[in-house]
Order: C-alpha cells, then structure tokens, then sequence
C-alpha cells in the first residue's frame, strides 16, 4: 500500500509573515485532525523561506522541500543553489523539472537527468514531473511525450526509494481546468509500467506517482480514489489554509 503524499508547491509567492501564517494554520489544522494520519504533507516554498520554514514546521509532521535545485555541488553559478545547501536550510525533497521550468526556464532531458542523480546522491527525495501541452495531447501525443520525459531521465543507476512522480498535464497547471479522473488515472496506469522496466515491479510498485493540475478540495477525492493516484502537488490550493487541509483530509480518507 502507498501512503499518498500532498505536496505544495508554492511557486514565487508569500514573504516572511504570511508564509508564517500559513504555516502555523496548516500546523493547528493538522492538530485538530489528530495528527496525519496514513497520508504524508509536504510544503515547497521559496528558497529564501526554507530556513524559517523549517522552524515552523519542527514537531510537527509537515515536510519541507525546495522547487529546484543545481547539479553542481557548489562553483560559478550564478543565482543556483546545491543539494547540500538545500538540505542544510531544512529541505528534505526537491521538485525537479516542473513544467515551467521547462517552459520559462528551458530546462530539458540532460540536465534534468543530471539534477536528479546529484538530488538523490546528495540524501534528497525528489519529485520529477512529466506532463504534456494541450497541443501535444489533442494530437494523440500524450504517451509519447510523457514516456520521452521519463526515459531521458530515469535509468537503472538512480535508487528508485528516494524518487516520486508528478504527472502533470501541462494544459491543467493554474488553469482551472484539471484532467478528469480517468485521464489522471490512464496517464498514471502508463507511467507505472515504465517504472518497471527500469527499477523492477516491486520499486515501481511502491512508487507514488501525483497528479498535479488545479488540485482543489472539490476534485481531490475523485482524483486520489484512483488506484494508481497516490497524492497530489497541489500549486494555487496549497496556499489557502482550509483548502490545502481539505485535500490532505481527503488524501487520509481516500486510503484508510
Ligand atoms: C503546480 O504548480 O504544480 C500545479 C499543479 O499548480 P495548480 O495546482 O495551481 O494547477
């Protein structure tokens, strides 16, 4: 059985206070629900959040990941940051190759194939992500974008523990539109098999594949009751307090 995983991705928003803010709510909300219970939270903020987030979040079982990361362990890259810097402000998770950092960043295959190895290496769970456009789905193209994104960067050498999946479809990201339940559910059933041809049926198993794409406490329960659906990255939802407990509360229920 995996235990689901809502992550938050709270791209470039919030400074200091209210990022207190909504720390401290999603802390007293997961209080009130008697702790967490079969489901893991994780909070992505902005870099310059991690070190105070990290003491908001001590005690408590809210996790803390950052939304990139460098390959290199250190050197002349300007505005990067490294896997251990990461890890020393209190990240235990990094998303690696979200779609816009494809899209604005023009991040691909190699690199991301390099960031993820450094990641994991370095002692950091990562969330890779894989999603098509609109344009590539409405040509049939879905499958083969998402099984390329997979393939240039996954490979038998990167130990499968530490690795989650987001599947998310580009057309659904801060849209409002998300892919229906049997869309998420068909891309994910996709994904698994890949899975195991490069880490075995037994690690692709117990691998969480998300679903991210305008996550919100209406879709959530719909969405995360689909077998291969095993949590959320959560973007727009995951900075409204009541919204984001809602979806962890639905996550715990929809595995219990
Ligand atoms: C995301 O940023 O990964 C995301 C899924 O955003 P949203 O939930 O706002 O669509």
């Amino acid at each position: 059985m995996r235990t689901p995983l809502i992550a938050g991705n709270w791209k470039m928003h919030k400074t200091l206070a209210p990022a207190r803010a909504l720390i401290s709510g999603l802390r007293e909300g997961i209080e009130g629900l008697g702790g967490l219970k079969g489901v893991e939270v994780l909070i992505c903020p902005p870099v310059h959040l991690l070190f105070p987030a990290a003491k908001a979040v001590a005690g408590s079982p809210i996790m803390l990941g950052a939304q990139n990361v460098h390959e290199a362990k250190e050197g002349a890259f300007t505005g990067e940051i490294s896997v251990e810097m990461l890890a020393e402000a209190g990240a235990t998770h990094v998303i690696i190759g979200h779609s816009e950092r494809r899209q604005i960043f023009g991040e691909t295959g190699p690199g991301l194939a390099k960031k993820v190895r450094s990641a994991i290496a370095g002692g950091l769970k990562v969330i890779y992500c894989v999603g098509e456009t609109l344009e590539d789905r409405e040509a049939g193209r879905m499958e083969a974008v998402v099984g390329g994104q997979l393939e240039e960067v996954l490979g038998d050498d990167i130990d499968p523990g530490p690795l989650v999946i987001a599947y998310e479809p580009v057309w659904a990201i801060g849209t409002g539109k998300t892919a229906s339940p049997e869309q998420a559910q068909e891309a994910h059933a996709f994904i698994r098999p890949r899975l195991a041809a490069v880490f075995g049926e037994g690690a692709a198993d117990s691998m969480r594949i998300l679903y991210g794409g305008s996550v919100k406490p209406g879709n959530a329960a719909d969405l995360l009751g689909r077998p291969d659906i095993d949590g959320a990255l959560v973007g727009g939802a995951c900075l409204v307090v009541d919204d984001f407990l809602a979806i962890i509360s639905v996550a715990a229920a929809a595995r219990s």
